[in-house]
């Protein structure tokens, strides 16, 4: 089932839904069944799986010289979908980036995705490479993740690059893109962000899922900022709870939001982890009924490994 069909069958009661990451290569499913067994009896409909692109790393040979190789630490995204579907019965929802991809290795992994029966992709640009100053697209690939909604969207109606193809098979995409209400951190202003986000909106994206944040005064913001621009379609907001101290500086720099002041001074008066955990956790609780208050169609939490966290959560506020 469709996401959005889901949102549409819970007729305004807010669902949850959960992220989890590939393990590393050469690691098993057991730990995302870990992470997931708990959680099940919160009934997600929907369980995404990030999509995590190549690094570059150099390997030293026996001569002594170094060769710059390309690997992927995270593989296993479609097949990791594919296997939570058949064990919990819950839809997946792959991530798709544009960084890393051809378009024509997008639209075969769009098949593989459509015959396995998924039929959700989140649908994002993805970051610069750690090397990178910048996000530059692969050759032949697309820039922003705008392209990635209309290249989904027209194989929807059975369009697909190779132009002889005629009556194509139409895939049943339901299609997510991100939002974020602290702004992307290179756009230059919030308008102009929105202006994107509506543009990835009329290119077909059924629904908005946005980065972490702790002050639900942004969430409510970006959403009026939202409609207000005639972006209509439902915005589900992404949270994580905040478990460690360093968190108060690593979550800013990696995700570029803003911690409020009243959670940093509570956690820089803790005096021990377990103290910065429980103040944590109790935050996004607040955060979590606060948002079901104001009626948003879904919770999306970002696990990140830590099932026990969110299992306190769910079951404060669901
Ligand atoms: P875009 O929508 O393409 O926007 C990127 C930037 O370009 C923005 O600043 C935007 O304002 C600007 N822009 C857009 N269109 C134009 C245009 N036409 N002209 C000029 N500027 C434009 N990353 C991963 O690698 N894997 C994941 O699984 C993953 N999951 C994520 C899930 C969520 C919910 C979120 C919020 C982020 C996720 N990310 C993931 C991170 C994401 O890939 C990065 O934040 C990335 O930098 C931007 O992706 P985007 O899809 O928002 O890009």
């Amino acid at each position: 089932m469709k996401v959005t069909e889901h949102f549409e069958k819970a007729d305004g009661k807010t669902l949850i839904s959960f992220e989890v990451l590939p393990p590393l290569k050469g690691g098993s499913m057991s730990g995302i069944f870990k992470t997931l067994d708990p959680l099940m009896e919160f009934k997600p409909p929907f369980v995404d799986v990030t999509y995590h692109r190549e690094e570059y790393i150099y390997q030293q040979h026996a001569s002594g010289y170094y060769e710059k190789t390309a690997i992927r630490k995270r593989p296993g995204t479609v097949g990791i979908c594919a296997a939570l579907m058949h064990k919990y019965g819950v839809d997946a929802v792959p991530h798709l980036i544009c960084g890393g991809f051809k378009v024509a290795e997008t639209e075969n992994a769009l098949i593989d995705l459509n015959f396995l029966n998924i039929n959700n992709v989140l649908a994002l640009r993805g970051d610069a490479m750690e090397f990178e100053k910048h996000f530059s697209p692969t050759e032949g690939g697309h820039k922003y993740a705008v392209d990635l909604v209309t290249q989904i969207k027209k194989m929807n109606e059975g369009i697909y690059l190779d132009t002889n193809i005629e009556n194509g098979s139409k895939t049943e995409f339901c299609v997510g893109v991100a939002g974020y209400p602290e702004k992307h951190f290179e756009s230059p202003n919030l308008e102009t962000d929105l202006k994107y986000l509506k543009d990835k909106v009329d290119a077909g994206a059924d629904y908005i899922v946005t980065q972490m944040f702790f002050d639900n005064s942004k969430f409510f913001a970006f959403v009026d900022a939202c409609r207000k621009i005639g972006i209509n379609v439902p915005i589900v907001p992404g949270l994580k709870p905040l478990t460690k101290g360093y968190q108060l500086k690593s979550i800013p720099r990696m995700f570029y939001i803003n911690m409020p002041d009243d959670l940093v001074s509570e956690v820089q008066k803790a005096s021990d982890p377990k103290m910065i955990k429980e103040i944590g956790i109790e935050w996004c609780t607040a955060q979590s009924k606060e948002l079901k208050e104001y009626g948003v169609p879904c919770l999306h939490y970002y696990t990140m490994g830590d099932a026990k966290s969110f299992q306190r959560i769910a079951k404060a506020v669901f």
